[in-house]
């Protein structure tokens, strides 16, 4: 007997999607997560024998990013051991953001090797006409 994996009714003639080894009303396919119906075509996850769907899976297992805490579908820079969207990674001395050649200060941040040298320059500055 065919019944629906989400409202366990019969399903008759009607039309039907399988999918983890059940059959499913196409509206009772649902993530058990955040309960939003799975479209046709919409890619899913079987956890533990738990539909789960793929915004669902991203929160749970995808790494984040740590200028804007959201989930990293693919693209990313990884720095000071973290991880960032290419957007999210800026600068700590210009704010822009950083696609290559940067330097990774242990105190401060990430900074494009030019905005480095620049703020070593200053400090260095700074500090000589402090000691006079
Ligand atoms: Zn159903
Ligand atoms: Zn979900
Ligand atoms: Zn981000
Ligand atoms: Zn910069």
């Amino acid at each position: 007997m065919n019944s629906c994996g989400g409202c366990k009714r019969f399903i008759g003639n009607e039309p039907a999607v399988y999918a983890n080894r059940q059959l499913y009303h196409p509206p009772h396919l649902q993530c058990k997560v955040c309960n939003h119906r799975i479209e046709a075509g919409q890619t899913y996850a079987i956890n533990e024998g738990i539909i789960e769907c793929r915004q669902c899976l991203l929160e749970r297992h995808a790494p984040k990013c740590y200028g804007c805490n959201g989930v990293i579908e693919s693209r990313f820079v990884k720095a000071m051991h973290r991880r960032w969207h290419p957007n999210c990674f800026k600068c700590v001395g210009c704010g822009c953001t950083i696609e290559s050649d940067w330097l990774n200060e242990a105190s401060m941040g990430s900074m494009h090797r030019l905005c480095y040298w620049a703020f070593v320059r200053d400090t260095q500055i700074v500090q000589t006409s402090a000691i006079k």
